[in-house]
């Protein structure tokens, strides 16, 4: 069985996250999107919404689990049986550091193989960062994350 791994942050997902679960799921048998717990960031969305909107907007496709993990990917890997990382490149800039980092897993782990998917070209400007600074502004998101996200995100803003 083909067991993958989808890492990232997810603060919050977008348009152009779930675009990479939806052809990554029909790649491989099972999909863990795992979301980074990570200390040193001080994210928007805490750990448990930030896993909760994932699994309300992946409901429907059965292969998708969405967990939660902390400390090395190599690792979490080799814990979860996967033998697949699966990373977006949107840009000739998110390469260099991709590929540093495969290369790096290799070296720890040769059984796990990281599997880049270029971005769709309508998410290609798409990025967590981006979809916050808009919202902040109070400016329209609706081109970058799905319709019941929309306003818990706005929520975050006016707190
Ligand atoms: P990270 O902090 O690990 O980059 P992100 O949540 O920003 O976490 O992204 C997780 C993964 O999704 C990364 O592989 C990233 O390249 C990919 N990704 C982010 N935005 C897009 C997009 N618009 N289209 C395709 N892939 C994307």
């Amino acid at each position: 069985m083909r067991r993958a791994i989808y890492p990232g942050s997810f603060d919050p997902v977008t348009y152009g996250h779930l675009d990479m679960i939806v052809r990554s799921a029909k790649i491989v048998d099972e999909l863990i999107v795992a979301v980074l717990i990570n200390s040193a960031k001080n994210p928007l969305f805490s750990i448990e919404e930030r896993v909760s909107m994932l699994e309300e907007m992946t409901k429907d496709i059965p292969n998708v689990k969405i967990q939660s993990f902390e400390g090395l990917l190599i690792e979490y890997a080799r814990e979860k049986e996967a033998n697949l990382i699966i990373r977006g490149l949107r840009a000739v800039t998110d390469f260099e550091y991709e590929l540093q980092i495969a290369q790096t897993n290799r070296i720890v782990n040769s059984q796990v193989d990281t599997l880049f998917l270029a971005t769709s070209l309508e998410y290609a400007y798409l990025s967590s960062t981006i979809v916050r600074e808009v919202a902040s502004y109070g400016g329209d998101i609706s081109h970058f994350v799905p319709g019941p996200l929309i306003e818990r995100i706005y929520a975050k803003y006016k707190q």
